[in-house]
């Protein structure tokens, strides 16, 4: 047994971390470059991604899950960013925005019918909480869900949704009593493909992270019976942050992973490309940006994999997600404008891979919290735990 403050790997999650290294070169480095410059949704991986466990990482394995820990989840995550940073947000969206919340609220009925079909990858699953209006002010849903004989009557749009256009399930959350403020946000899970009353809005055209497919959602008269109800009426936004803490250690991988690629191209190309009769990594300043990379991506690993150790030790980890998620983000933008300097000319075009991973790691400072929401989550936990 492992304690919650140790950074050891144990045997299992060695053995991920090799799987998933494996797996990420074999069957995900071969499209990276077409998922980014096509804005390829690399639906061929899917299926594969179910087979190895990785689209039920966490999910009980009694409804089919992988069942594994959120350490190896941070790993899986990590090593798939490391050569697609769209593949691993499709894979992060379903299992911690989706999965997660439905196996830690749901009924045994919603588990049944639920988990395993997301855990094998015939249902691809999705987290509807921003809007256009609101995005940081979570709180201010204007989604509404008015309650009516055996259900509730949705209208509202969700804005930018992972997954939205590829989803066959999506964990909603939507206003039931606006005085209430975020005590009248209610869950529901809705059945994408089946449910009348919910359409997609247009796919985004997207800076970075391009295979990931984003959409808004459109919900018009659409009517979810109590069946469809996640966790209680009036709880939805205790839904919500708790899912996003647990998602926030998965973004924070995801940065790391795409820090890492930057750092691992850029080291290489230093040791090949010559400048003033030498290889550009025997110039101190080349030696000085990756000294950095490196400082700042194993020290953004060791947060994300203790925010992790808290998890799987069920002790609170939420400042623990949001300082993980803020540094690795941050760690991510940085190591990645270093990587395309480091390359020179050869950073700026779309021949090397470097300038992928800049436009990729912007998107980890922005979705799942900002960097200033992280910031105030992390200062707000600080301070309670301070004063009590
Ligand atoms: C590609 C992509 C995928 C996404 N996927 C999903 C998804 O699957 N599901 C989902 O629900 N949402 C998703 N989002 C939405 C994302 O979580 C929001 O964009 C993000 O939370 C910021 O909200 P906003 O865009 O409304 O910005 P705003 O909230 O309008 O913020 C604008 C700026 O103001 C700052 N700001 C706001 N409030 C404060 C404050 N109190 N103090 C200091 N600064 C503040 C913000 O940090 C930011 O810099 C996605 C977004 C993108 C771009």
């Amino acid at each position: 047994m492992i304690d919650a403050n140790s950074f050891e790997l144990t045997e299992e999650e060695r053995m991920v971390q090799s799987t998933a290294r494996e797996f990420a070169q074999r069957e995900v480095a071969p499209l990276a470059r077409k998922i980014d410059h096509e804005h390829y949704f690399p639906k061929e991986l899917i299926p594969k991604l179910g087979s190895v466990g990785f689209m039920g990482v966490n999910a009980p394995a009694a409804f089919g899950g992988s069942e594994m820990n959120n350490v190896c989840y941070a790993i899986i995550i990590e090593e798939l960013a490391r050569v697609c940073a769209s593949t691993s947000v499709i894979v992060s969206a379903h299992n911690s925005l989706c999965l997660w919340p439905i196996t830690s609220f749901g009924t045994d009925e919603q588990k049944k019918k639920y988990v395993p079909k997301l855990s094998s990858a015939e249902w691809i699953g999705c987290f509807a909480l921003s809007e256009p209006g609101t995005g940081s002010d979570a709180a201010r849903q204007t989604c509404m869900a008015v309650k009516e004989d055996g259900g509730w009557r949705v209208n509202g749009v969700k804005n930018w949704i992972t997954n939205g256009p590829v989803s066959d399930v999506c964990v909603l959350f939507t206003m039931e009593d606006a005085a209430a403020g975020h005590k009248g946000i209610t869950a529901f899970i809705v059945d994408m493909k089946t449910t009348s009353g919910v359409s997609l809005g247009k796919k985004e055209e997207k800076l970075g992270i391009c295979g990931s497919p984003t959409s808004s959602i459109i919900f018009e008269d659409c009517f979810l019976p109590e069946s469809q109800l996640l966790g209680k009426s009036g709880e939805g936004f205790k839904v919500a942050m708790k899912t996003l803490d647990g998602g926030r250690c998965g973004i924070a991988a995801q940065a790391v992973g795409i820090a890492r690629a930057a750092l691992e191209d850029s080291a290489q190309y230093a040791s090949e490309r010559k400048a003033f009769g030498k290889p550009i990594a025997e110039h101190q300043s080349i030696q000085n940006y990756l000294a950095d990379m490196s400082c700042s991506i194993d020290a953004a690993r060791l947060l994300t994999w203790s925010a992790c150790r808290r998890k799987d030790a069920g002790v609170p980890y939420s400042r623990q997600a949001a300082q993980a998620k803020l540094f690795a983000s941050e760690t991510a933008m940085a190591s990645t404008v270093k990587g395309v300097q480091i390359h020179g000319g050869y950073g700026f075009v779309k021949e090397f891979n470097v300038e992928r991973y800049m436009r990729d790691a912007k998107i980890t400072e922005i979705y799942e919290g900002t960097s200033e929401i992280q910031r105030l989550v992390i200062a707000a936990n600080l301070l309670k735990e301070i004063n009590g």
